[in-house]
């Protein structure tokens, strides 16, 4: 799911060389602009986390120990920090006199350290800043069970380094362990081996052996407990969500053995999912080991569960290959897309996931129409050197990247796509990735100069073109069909939207949005109670369009999901719709007001621009 990410690069910094053992032969290093680390020269390689995380005081406070192997013999080690207090630094077990540059905007200060050609350790004392923006600390009322604070990370893009002193940038691994010093009482987790239960000292150690980059740190802390579902995975949550959430996710286990039956072995141990309180601004989060998750995929009937098969399929296509940098984005979520589809294809058949595909083509024509066709950002190689990468955090590198997958499967055919596929993950496991290398990998091991199927694909005009080329992949998923013909009178039929999923829904919804007056939104209300259904993607159109209609009896339930709900991709075009609309203004104000302390800092940064 998009994680919002802001920067804005000026300082070129090479990352680790992408090209991978014996792949292809291209070496062109791909240039990080997001990190002020030198980590591509100096091997940063394991990191020692030793913390104290106060709930009271809203801040995390204790060491960051890397090992290094200087090689190049360098007397500069440079790591990413944002809006962090430095109190001392230690090389090896000797204080060292450390400088920091002066913080840019976006991208923090370069934490300088002075190290020798044999320097192993380096050791930093350290307190995260109020502004810390991977970090959310909610208040005992922001939570589900409203009696305890709780406090979630999101360090992707860049924002690890506001928690951590880091090399920051999704080219550069390491592994780790840490020992977490919670409140008494409260649970911690990480996206590392992890505990089950509360011990009564509250301190918890955590060991991630698989090397990950620093936007897959991740952290949770508060009234936490955990339920199985299997021997390999399982959810924790809040006491009063754990039992509906672990209901919604039974499905799991046989959803990583889905996963694994495509794509080769699942490589990371345990696949547990959190389900976080509601103020998490986005669907999901894929910290190895450990999905971050929004509590809004608790739909009552397991039909929202594809975010899961989408944040565990990044357990290979982000976690285990790794984009290299911010440009090369749609590496890592349109091939997570496609492999959500088709781990939904398995389990639930191809009528199902054509639906999921057809959704997934109908945002990106909305997309592409609302960004211009001719926008530089509707690339799937995109530029945000010099630029904020927010932009560059739409549904392009989700939708056009899948589709451009999926058209090449129809073009060789699904065994041999799969074939490419699982070599492509195991040749370049915990590797990055850059979206030049991927072409020339594709071109040597699937396309092998076949000057006709390029010619079918197209590839320039996918990667490096605007706008949705001609070729694009369309679907006619029957269960649609059977839609249009169920309503074709108005209002429909009781006995039709019986067997309909919340995809059959949306799509019914989706047609009618704008065409609805407040008669039929009355007719459809009493007939459906649309108004009070749990189910958020269902209620989001719902208010959207009751928006448009001004129909005024669901603005309540409206405000209600308002208050509670945090997700960004609900929040905004809600409040958008209302600020558009004169009449309005004055709501969205009122509302934003009453409930903006229970959003992100990251939902609020971009709303605040909005309600105003
Ligand atoms: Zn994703």
């Amino acid at each position: 799911m998009p994680a919002l990410c802001v920067a804005l690069g000026f300082s070129g910094c090479n990352l680790r060389n992408s090209s991978s053992a014996g792949a292809t032969n291209v070496t062109t290093p791909a240039k990080d602009h997001h990190t002020l680390s030198n980590a591509d020269s100096i091997a940063v390689t394991h990191l020692w986390l030793d913390i104290a995380v106060s709930l009271d005081q809203k801040n995390i406070t204790g060491s960051a120990t890397w090992t290094i192997s200087n090689t190049s013999g360098l007397s500069d080690l440079r790591l990413d920090t944002w809006d962090l207090t430095i109190d001392s630094v230690q090389v090896d077990g000797v204080k060292a006199v450390f400088r920091m540059d002066a913080a840019d905007k976006y991208l923090g200060s370069a934490l300088h350290i002075p190290i020798a050609a044999a320097s192993a350790k380096v050791q930093i004392w350290y307190k995260t800043g109020k502004k810390a923006r991977a970090l959310q600390w909610l208040d005992p009322e922001q939570t589900h069970d409203k009696k305890y604070p709780f406090l979630f990370t999101q360090s992707e893009s860049i924002y690890a380094r506001s928690w951590i002193p880091c090399p920051d940038g999704p080219g550069i691994r390491f592994t780790y362990d840490a020992r977490v010093k919670a409140p008494a009482g409260m649970l911690a987790l990480m996206s590392a081996e992890n505990p089950q239960v509360k011990n009564d000292s509250a301190i918890y150690h955590f060991r991630m052996e698989q090397p990950i980059p620093a936007y897959l740190m991740a952290l949770a802390v508060g009234d936490i407990v955990f339920d199985a579902v299997d021997a390999r995975t399982g959810v924790y949550a809040e006491p009063g969500m754990i039992q509906s959430a672990r209901w919604e996710l039974a499905d799991m286990g046989k959803m990583v053995n889905t996963a694994e039956h495509l794509y080769g072995p699942y490589r990371w141990g345990r696949y547990d999912v959190i389900v976080l309180p509601p103020s998490f601004p986005i669907g999901g989060m894929e910290n190895p080991r450990l999905t971050f998750s929004t509590p809004t995929i608790m739909a009552g009937d397991r039909s929202l569960v594809s975010l899961i098969a989408h944040e565990l399929a990044h357990s290979w296509s982000g976690n285990l290959v790794t984009n290299a940098t911010w440009n090369d984005f749609w590496l890592n979520e349109g091939f997570t897309n496609y492999f959500e589809r088709r781990i939904m294809e398995s389990m639930e058949g191809s009528g199902y996931s054509d639906m999921l595909w057809n959704e997934g083509y109908e945002i990106l024509v909305d997309a592409v129409r609302d960004m211009k066709d001719t926008s530089r950002d509707t690339k799937l190689s995109i530029e945000l050197n010099g630029r904020d990468p927010d932009d560059g955090f739409s549904d392009i590198p989700y939708e056009k990247g899948s589709l451009f997958l999926r058209l090449i499967e129809n073009n060789v055919g699904r065994a041999r796509f799969d074939t490419f596929l699982n070599r492509y993950f195991n040749e370049h496991a915990f590797k990055t990735m850059t979206t030049a290398h991927f072409l020339a990998y594709l071109d040597s091991n699937l396309i092998k100069g076949d000057t006709a199927l390029q010619r079918k694909l197209d590839i320039k005009a996918w990667v490096y073109g605007t706008g949705i080329p001609a070729n694009c992949p369309k679907f006619n998923p029957v269960r649609l069909r059977r839609v249009d013909s169920e309503t074709a009178v108005f209002p429909v039929a009781k006995e039709s939207v019986k067997g309909w999923s919340t995809h059959e829904w949306l799509y019914f919804l989706h047609k009618i949005t704008g065409h609805t007056d407040k008669e039929q939104m009355k007719k459809l209300d009493e007939m459906y109670h649309l108004t009070l259904t749990g189910n958020s993607e269902i209620a989001f159109d719902w208010f959207m369009m009751a928006l448009k209609a001004h129909y005024e009896p669901a603005y309540g339930k409206m405000e209600e999901f308002l208050s509670h709900v945090g997700r960004r991709k609900f929040l905004e075009p809600l409040y958008k719709e209302m600020m558009d609309t004169p009449g309005d203004q004055d709501m969205a104000r009122r509302i934003y007001a009453a409930y903006r302390k229970n959003y992100h800092p990251l939902a609020q940064e971009s709303l605040d621009k909005m309600v105003k």
